[in-house]
């Protein structure tokens, strides 16, 4: 028989036990009343000793772990185990939702990819993300509740925390020298802070580079413009002669022309930063683009050097045509500047085994020492400026090829050694060469003996 009848039913089998008995002690006793006093007291008693043992159930649950089952019950006392049971249920799914929210919550911020600590009224640690113990160096785990004061060794940032002024956030040094971090602090709950921060290293590494170049750029211009101005004033003030004035032209036109190249080489930077990516299916013959480079070569070296160029180069290759063509070419030009008269430059085109391919443009000019190979791509880095300007450079062709490169896939390697000449090389990846016509990249291509003339 199911439980849920059984226990009444044993109870009230009880009570009626104990009231026959109490009726049959009354019998014996011999009076109508103490028959119904003693069975009376006898129902009273074990109602008492239901009661208290239930209640007695009832606590032991409430101590006990929560595992713990109220089990069943009859009369009053299954409607308190019924909704003891429910209320804690849902007290506990309560609890459990608040815990999962918040464990949500916090991987949330530990996702952040900037730094989050909670600090107590004290300013001991409560809790920080990952971010945050690598700004301050801290331990997740180990430094929670030390006061932040006592670990981390940043004199700015202490200063600021114990200012209380945080309207503005502070820009520290980070703990390698060379960073910066931005730190904001805000206040909540009783007496909480919460300590926002941000690494801003390449943040201030980009603004002092715009700033050196908008310095450089401004430089590069005045100087023109300053030669130009006394020209100018020369052929106001002072009677020329005819002769006089044909040199002042000449001189004030190699100005503008300069200024003209500088235009068009900042020009020519500032749209490879903004255009997109080149397409891989715009194929262009690498022949017809180094006859047009060979000519512009010979014409800048008029006859003082040498140029060898290979004969003939059945490969195509995918990019801008523009871009390409301005890589090369200020290869091929920055090798007649920077070779004497009589000096020998020699372009060579060859397909690597790993089915990159290489377009090599090498001289046996003045060369470069090691210390400046590093920095040649940087904008207007030059490593004789005099020479640089007489031939006129503009301090940004290995900038622009460099970027070329780099948008194409490729890169821009140099090998240089001082008085023997140097070899610059443009590295283009496989998926952007392929034999003339051809439809698969280069891997048909592959043949280290494929153009060196
Ligand atoms: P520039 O307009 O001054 O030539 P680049 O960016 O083209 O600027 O080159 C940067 C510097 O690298 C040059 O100023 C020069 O000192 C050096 N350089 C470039 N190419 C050569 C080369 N073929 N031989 C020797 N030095 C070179």
């Amino acid at each position: 028989m199911n439980s849920t009848w059984l226990r009444p039913l044993l109870a009230w089998a009880a009570c009626a036990t104990g009231a026959g008995a109490g009726y049959g002690l009354g019998a014996w006793l011999g009076h109508p009343l103490w028959m119904a006093a003693a069975g009376a007291s006898a129902v009273v008693i074990l109602l008492g000793a239901y009661d208290v043992a239930h209640a007695y159930r009832f606590l032991r649950w409430l101590r006990g772990p929560r595992a713990l089952e109220l089990g069943d019950a009859t009369g009053l006392w299954s409607e308190v185990f019924f909704r003891a049971e429910r209320t804690l249920k849902s007290l506990e799914h309560e609890l459990l939702q608040e815990r999962e929210q918040r464990s949500q919550f916090l991987s949330a911020i530990e996702a952040s990819p900037n730094g989050v600590l909670l600090l107590d009224e004290s300013d001991q640690i409560e809790w920080c993300n990952r971010v945050s113990a690598e700004h301050f160096g801290l331990d997740v785990q180990r430094d929670i509740l030390q006061r932040i004061t006592n670990l981390v060794r940043m004199p700015a940032f202490v200063a600021y925390l114990q200012g209380g002024s945080w309207s503005e956030p502070v820009v520290v040094e980070g703990r390698d020298p060379a960073s910066a971090l931005s730190v904001l602090v805000r206040r909540y709950g009783q007496g909480r802070k919460i300590v926002l921060s941000m690494d801003i290293t390449e943040r201030q590494r980009g603004e002092a580079m715009r700033r050196d170049f908008v310095a450089n750029v401004s430089h590069e211009i005045r100087t023109p413009l300053t030669v130009l101005a006394g020209f100018i004033e020369t052929m106001e003030n002072l009677p020329l002669t005819e002769t006089e004035r044909q040199r002042v032209l000449l001189l004030m036109r190699q100005q503008t022309d300069r200024m003209h190249v500088l235009v068009a080489d900042l020009l020519t930077l500032a749209q490879l930063e903004g255009s997109p990516r080149p397409s891989l299916d715009q194929w262009h013959r690498l022949a017809a683009l180094l006859q047009r480079i060979e000519a512009d070569g010979c014409t800048l070296s008029a006859g003082r050097h040498t140029l060898v160029f290979p004969v003939d180069v059945p490969v195509e290759v995918a990019g801008v045509e523009a871009e390409i063509l301005s890589a090369v070419g200020n290869l091929v030009n920055n090798a007649v500047r920077y070779t004497p008269t009589g000096g020998r430059i020699e372009v060579s085109w060859v397909v690597r085994n790993g089915g990159d391919a290489l377009l090599e443009v090498r001289d046996n000019g003045i060369g470069i020492a090691r210390e400046h190979l590093p920095r040649l791509t940087e904008r207007f880095y030059r490593v004789d400026g005099s020479r640089s300007r007489e031939t006129g450079g503009t301090g940004l062709g290995l900038a622009i090829v460099k970027h070329v490169m780099q948008r194409h896939g490729g890169e821009l390697e140099v090998e240089s050694e001082p008085g023997r000449g140097s070899c610059f090389r443009l590295v283009f990846p496989s998926a952007r060469v392929r034999p003339v016509g051809g439809l698969n990249p280069a891997a048909s291509v592959v043949d280290d003996t494929a153009t060196a003339p």
